[in-house]
């Protein structure tokens, strides 16, 4: 049986990538030289629409990593002398404020229960800090951030260097990068692509402050600190053997996105969340984690469940509906649902409706 993977990532791949890896494989693109002219034209292709995709302001750059996760201990090697602020509600932005700790920051949390995102209007955060570490979309429980509150953020704390987690989100969240110093995804989440890819997006504010810890003497790491990435960027190159195929790929993603339209992708993925809750809503054995609907993930769905989610889970993919379990300590009590832009409306509309047939 042919089957669809709604999982929050890896997820079902994008529509059009099997007609591009074709392509790649025709065009040699994993035996090319990452020191060829061809490269360093997909590395400018690929970081030329992404920052079309983002509408980044100038002076903000893209560089390539191997994953969000080597994101997270790169910017606290390169942009945290002393002390990182974490906003946490789950496991992924406690696992930046666990790096920040591994690597012996001082950090100081801010933490709210599982399916809250914090108030930031309330915040306190000591002068003392360098960095606010924000996660737009917490993929373990499906809490989000409105879309304004980095920019309270930014006007509270104009002297911190501000990180956002877009791993989940982007490009859906429609963010203002002008107002964030630094902002990373993986490409297995919403563009749909293969795993082992981050992408990396800093603006001059982050260039500079690894270059003072460096001149301090301090370690900001070898190959991955910003000064080599940006040096080798110049040349649109990378300091290893990058994954040259994840670059290509994410290139004619972005670029396919770029021709159906962001505004396009937004709503779409609008009605299908509404489809979805309203499944959630609907269901005697689901209701949606996040009480607050101003707060619930338009683009991965969290439901308790009132039966192990083991039974949920068997019962779609008997029907070649893959959808995720819940996180961590809520693997039997959730499920975890993706609605990327590669999952069209009539697949979800399939989808609620196999929910609200479950238990009959
Ligand atoms: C998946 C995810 C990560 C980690 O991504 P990797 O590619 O595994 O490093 C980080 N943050 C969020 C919100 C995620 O969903």
């Amino acid at each position: 049986m042919k089957r669809f993977f709604f999982t929050p990532g890896p997820s079902q791949l994008y529509f059009t990538v099997e007609e591009h890896l074709k392509s790649a494989l025709t065009e040699n693109v994993p035996s090319i030289s990452h020191r060829s002219a061809a490269f360093q034209e997909i590395y400018r292709h690929t970081t030329d629409l992404l920052k079309e995709l983002f509408r980044l302001p100038a002076g903000y750059h893209i560089f390539f990593t191997g994953s969000a996760t080597e994101i997270w201990e790169r910017s606290i090697q390169n942009l945290v002398e002393y002390e990182s602020c974490h906003f946490v509600n789950g496991a992924f932005s406690q696992r930046y404020a666990g790096i920040a700790e591994n690597l012996g920051r001082k950090t100081s949390v801010i933490r709210v229960s599982e399916g809250k995102v914090v108030d930031v209007e309330s915040v306190l955060i000591t002068e003392s800090c360098e960095l606010i570490a924000l996660t737009q979309n917490e993929t373990s429980t499906g809490a989000s951030h409105a879309l304004g509150d980095v920019e309270k953020i930014r006007k509270g704390f104009p002297n911190q260097l501000i990180s956002l987690d877009i791993v989940s989100c982007a490009p859906y969240s429609n963010i203002d990068y002008s107002l964030v110093d630094m902002a990373y995804l993986s490409v297995q989440k919403c563009f749909g692509l293969p795993a082992g890819l981050g992408v990396w997006i800093a603006n001059e504010r982050c260039i500079q402050k690894s270059e003072t810890l460096l001149g301090k003497g301090m370690s900001i790491g070898s190959y991955h600190s910003l000064p080599e990435l940006l040096a080798k960027s110049q040349k649109n190159q990378t300091p290893e053997t990058p994954n040259v195929l994840g670059i290509y790929l994410l290139g004619k993603v972005a670029e396919d996105m770029l021709a159906k339209g962001l505004d396009m992708i937004r709503r779409e993925i609008d009605y299908k969340a509404a489809v979805l809750y309203n499944a959630f809503e609907k269901s005697e054995f689901l209701s949606p984690f996040v009480k607050d609907p101003a707060h619930q993930s338009k683009t991965t769905l969290v439901a308790e469940v009132a039966v192990p989610s083991r039974v949920i889970l068997n019962k779609l993919a008997e029907k070649g509906m893959i959808i995720g379990s819940g996180y961590g300590p809520f693997k039997e009590r959730h499920i975890r649902i993706a609605n990327f832009p590669t999952h069209s409306k009539e697949q979800v509309e399939v989808l609620a409706d196999e929910l609200l047939m479950i238990g009959k």
